[in-house]
């Protein structure tokens, strides 16, 4: 199954996303972690990308249209499949289509505006592994450290308020109306996500086995 996360910075769909590809054994492939990680390395696409990233910006199509291609290409993506923060426009989503690229479901996880503003100052990411973290909802066993690999988990530069308000803005516009356009192709389905995390997985999963 191919599966689109839907929903605005911080709505919790990485978070979900992993819990997802656990219950399911696909990848989770999140174009915010393939990005960061190209920073960290200095690749061709991470210096392009930095600046729009810090800035809250969408990082432009041709650099993000590439990573995506090459890693949903990857053998362990041919069984299945859950994008996360891929595609954020219209034309994203179009450039998955003509790829060929089949969507069965798109999971929106909807958390109002204001509930985002007060969760974004806790979030955390591990430096090694890109795991999110949140430290007062999903905090790691040992502070600062990764559960999963234990490198250091540290705050986004884009986490920073005045970017989450840039962010928030450029999902809006850009990204938002993806919902409008998987909802005509029977495709959306939503799930609110402003509760505990473990019961945003139960709705998450129900959405998907479509209960
Ligand atoms: P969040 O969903 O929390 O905003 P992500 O980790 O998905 O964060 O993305 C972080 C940043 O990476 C975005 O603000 C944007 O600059 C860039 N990015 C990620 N995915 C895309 C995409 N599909 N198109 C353009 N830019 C992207
Ligand atoms: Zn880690």
């Amino acid at each position: 199954m191919n599966m689109i996360f839907l929903g605005a910075p911080g709505a919790g769909k990485g978070t979900q996303a992993e819990v997802v590809c656990k219950e399911l054994n696909i990848p989770a492939i999140s174009t915010g972690n393939m990005l960061r990680e190209a920073v960290k390395n200095s690749t061709e696409a991470g210096l392009k990308a930095k600046s729009y990233m810090d800035a809250g910006e969408l990082v432009p199509d041709e650099v993000v249209i590439g990573i995506l291609k090459d890693r949903i290409a990857q053998p362990d993506a041919q069984n299945g499949f859950i994008l996360d923060g891929f595609p954020r426009t219209v034309q994203q989503a179009e450039a998955l289509e003509s790829m060929g690229v089949e969507i069965d479901k798109v999971i929106e996880i909807d958390v109002p505006d204001d509930a985002i503003i007060a969760r974004m100052s806790g979030r955390r990411v591990c430096e090694g592994c890109g795991n999110s973290y949140h430290i007062q909802y999903k905090p790691t066993k040992v502070e600062g450290i990764c559960d999963a690999c234990g490198a250091k988990v540290v705050q986004r530069i884009d986490d920073k308020p005045e970017t989450v308000l840039a962010r928030l803005k450029t999902y809006h516009e850009k990204t938002a109306p993806l919902k409008d356009y998987y909802e005509k192709r029977g495709k959306l389905v939503t799930v609110k996500g402003q509760n505990e995390i473990a019961e945003t997985s139960r709705l998450t999963l129900a959405a998907i086995k479509g209960e």
